[in-house]
């Protein structure tokens, strides 16, 4: 088997037959000539429809994830939005209960609109999952590393769960990128992606993508979705993430790397009364990250003794770690969540979350020693 090493660096590239050039064409154009009987000689009709940049992101993507196929979005929410709205009317979600929190949203706002009802449950409580299962249950809504708690959910056994059901089971791989976490090969249906983060990596694109283990109808339900209300990415974000993906393993070893330096130094720490790190050995679901994950990633949370006032003047401290919402990219992000997330925010208000970027790690040692002195 080819290592996701290898197929990322060569991602989309191929020597381009009209030019002999290696790196992968961008291609800008909205619609393709047709024969003169009608038929489309390269398949191409019109850019919303399909376009060749955007097929050669999804054709990468698809390999990195071992999936049968790609959908390709302008936004994480989209393609997350675009799952859901393709499912059949009346169908019962789970979701898992520190998802990202516009999904949670969506699903209070938008669900009664598209005739889908949902249940809020623990992933890593799988008795609670199944308890909750209903026989109009269509979905099971992971997000394993989660944000922000960094929860992480034993997707074999989601698998297993969702399938006695009859349902499909999606995970939302974002925090780990397909370099770390595998969930097609543990039994998910669907893995989805904001591109935005470390498919991307360097913060300047947005993008979404769904990879799925089966060219079924829902995945054609996906498609046809996309096509008629027109959520298709640009080539020009297809074509940056395209860029991204090339070196997203060894960024993603060197994201790993840092945030394991950063998680050790807060659990030491007198002033963090918690750190969520799925690499410590203290960290609940340690095992199961062990077990399903190649690398813990480059996110974590932690919780400032002294509540949400000390967290915030920590985080008015920082110097390296910019104070921004996002993640994914090389540079060290944090983010006060609760803020964020608003009143109705689960998320502790001493909690700050932090992307771990891909500067030295004992200079963002250094930034977080001296913020958290005061
Ligand atoms: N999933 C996760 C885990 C996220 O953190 C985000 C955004 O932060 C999304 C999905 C949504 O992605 P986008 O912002 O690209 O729409």
């Amino acid at each position: 088997m080819t290592h996701i090493e290898t197929i990322a660096a060569r991602a989309g590239s191929r020597p381009d037959p009209t030019s002999g050039a290696l790196s992968p064409p961008l291609q800008l154009a909205t619609t393709f000539e047709h024969a003169p009987d009608g038929r489309l000689p390269h398949g191409f009709l019109y850019q919303r429809y399909d376009n060749p940049t955007q097929q050669q992101a999804e054709q990468a993507l698809a390999a990195l994830e071992g999936a049968r196929r790609a959908l390709l979005f302008p936004t994480g929410m989209a393609a997350g939005a675009t799952a859901l709205q393709a499912l059949p009317p009346g169908g019962h979600v789970l979701l898992c209960d520190d998802s990202y929190f516009s999904f949670r949203a969506l699903a209070a706002r938008q669900f009664p609109r598209w005739g889908l009802t949902h249940t809020i449950v623990d992933f890593t409580d799988l008795d609670a999952v199944r308890a909750a299962l209903r026989p109009d249950t269509v979905l099971l809504w992971a997000e394993t590393p989660s944000n922000p708690l960094l929860k992480v959910s034993d997707i074999a056994a989601l698998a297993d769960i969702a399938h006695g059901a009859d349902a499909r089971l999606l995970v939302d791989g974002t925090f780990a990128s397909p370099v770390l976490q595998q969930p097609l090969a543990l039994g998910a249906d669907i893995v989805l992606h904001s591109a935005t983060k470390y498919l991307g990596g360097h913060g300047d694109v947005m993008g979404g993508v769904l990879c799925f283990a089966q060219d079924d109808a829902h995945a054609d339900a996906c498609h046809q979705l996309r096509l008629l209300a027109g959520a298709t990415a640009s080539p020009f974000a297809a074509w940056m993430i395209l860029r991204g993906v090339r070196s997203l393993p060894a960024r993603m070893d060197w994201h790993c790397r840092n945030a394991r330096t950063v998680a050790e130094f807060l659990a030491a720490h007198p002033q963090a009364a918690a750190v969520h790190y799925p690499g410590l050995p203290s960290h609940p679901q340690h095992a199961v990250a062990a077990r399903q994950m190649r690398g813990f990633g480059g996110m974590l949370s932690f919780e400032v003794a002294g509540g949400r006032e000390a967290a915030l003047a920590v985080a008015a401290r920082l110097r390296l770690f910019t104070n921004a919402t996002s993640l994914g990219s090389t540079e060290s992000l944090v983010e006060h969540r609760a803020s964020i997330e608003g009143p109705e925010s689960p998320t502790p208000g001493g909690l700050l979350r932090l992307s771990v970027g891909l500067e030295h790690g004992d200079d963002l040692v250094a930034d977080l020693a001296q913020a958290l002195a005061g």
